[in-house]
């Protein structure tokens, strides 16, 4: 009991830091997983550098956009460009393509519900594939 006691403390310490912890996870189109809490988020780029979420349950289930909220700023060495979302079918697509570059970060701030408590997650923008795990550099799981 003591041990969780403890394990409780470290979680609500940890989740007053400003971003959450991520331990990298990659989504079934090869995206990286933010843990919203009560659903999952995968964090894709298109080709078209607009990018979009799919969304699943704890147990990986797609499911669809049921009211997560999430914006974006792209932190480009010329400014901050904040980025917008709207649904697509099942998936919450950027109304904006990413600015040009890599190398920049990508702040994403997402809630599983309009109530929610935002959750940060912070990006750093490397687009190409890598190849041990074939997934894009943004989403690459090698430093497990
Ligand atoms: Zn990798």
């Amino acid at each position: 009991m003591k041990t969780l006691l403890n394990l409780l403390i470290i979680a609500a310490l940890t989740s007053t830091s400003a971003f959450a912890d991520l331990k990298v996870k990659a989504g079934p189109r090869r995206g990286l997983l933010m843990d919203l809490g009560t659903s999952q988020a995968e964090f894709f780029v298109e080709k078209d550098r607009s990018i979009s979420f799919a969304l699943y349950d704890a147990a990986m289930k797609p499911q669809p956009v049921t009211g997560e909220v999430i914006t974006a700023t792209a932190e480009t060495p010329g400014g901050k460009t904040k980025i917008e979302f709207e649904k697509k079918g099942d998936l919450l697509v950027s109304k904006t393509p990413l600015p040009e570059g890599v190398g920049y970060q990508v702040v994403v701030q997402a809630k599983a519900s309009p109530e929610a408590k935002p959750k940060n997650f912070r990006i750093k923008l490397q687009l190409h594939t890598c190849e041990k795990c074939g997934n894009p550099e943004y989403a690459c799981t090698c430093d497990e």
